[in-house]
């Protein structure tokens, strides 16, 4: 392997020169876009947006979007595009997403895609986004959200079907109470393929239309789907 490499378990390797721009990770609800982003931060250094996450935090903290978003989110619906957009921008004026950075669960509706190609093209400088979708049919989908549960403390994912901790309840790591969320009930988990499948299913469709585009099988190893992102995604920027 050539020091020009980062070792990526599997063999596969991410090419260190490549300046990975902005990253689009598409994907249903449960695909693990969350899971991915995080091992592409670990091999690029460039930082993951998810707008859950984000979303999550103004609820947390209370914050007035918050307050406003804690329902919606709730009730497995989309948070108006205005709200989102805005936070969206707030967040990319970080110095830390010059060399790139994984959006993760944005754009969600053809309106929130088209704010944000409509920011990228004023930019003078800077590459153009490329768009990852990630595949995992719905009866998978199912299983992994609602078994899914996270440590409140080390943030670990399990789930209790595929990936159960050693003791039931508690996380291996740090030994806390794992926590469900909220919205990863059957009953929430339907309404948010409802919104996937009416508002984020065409926003697939307009990057793959643009070109800069993948689709990646997502029912696979951790490692085995990061590394067909990292070959597509350098494969886009040569
Ligand atoms: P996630 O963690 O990506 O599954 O998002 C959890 C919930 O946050 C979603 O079900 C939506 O209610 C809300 N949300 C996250 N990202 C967006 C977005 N880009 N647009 C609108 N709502 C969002």
């Amino acid at each position: 392997m050539s020091s020009s490499v980062i070792g990526v378990e599997s063999g596969r390797a991410a090419d260190k020169t490549t300046v990975p721009g902005p990253i689009l990770l598409l994907g249903a609800p449960g695909v693990g876009k969350g899971t991915q982003a995080k091992e592409l931060v670990k091999l690029w250094g460039i930082p993951q947006i998810s707008t859950g996450d984000l979303l999550r935090a103004n609820v947390t903290q209370g914050t007035q979007l918050g307050r406003v978003a804690k329902e919606i989110m709730g009730r497995g619906e989309l948070v108006p595009d205005s709200l989102v957009d805005e936070m969206v921008a707030v967040r990319l004026q970080a110095p830390d997403t010059v060399n790139g950075y994984i959006l993760d669960g944005f754009p969600r509706t053809l309106g929130q895609a088209g704010w944000l190609d409509g920011r990228l093209a004023a930019q003078a400088q800077g590459l153009p986004v490329i768009a990852v979708s990630i595949q995992v049919d719905y009866n998978q989908l199912l299983r992994r959200i609602t078994g899914r549960r996270n440590c409140p403390v080390c943030q670990t994912i399990y789930n209790v079907y595929m990936n159960p901790p050693t003791r039931d309840g508690f996380c291996n790591v740090e030994g806390a109470a794992l926590v469900q969320r909220a919205d990863d009930t059957e009953e929430v988990f339907k309404e948010r393929m409802r919104a996937y499948v009416a508002l984020t299913a065409p926003v697939v469709e307009h990057y793959r239309a643009q070109g800069r585009f993948a689709e990646v099988d997502g029912d696979r190893s951790i490692v085995a789907i990061a590394a067909g992102i990292v070959a597509a995604v350098e494969r886009l920027r040569q």
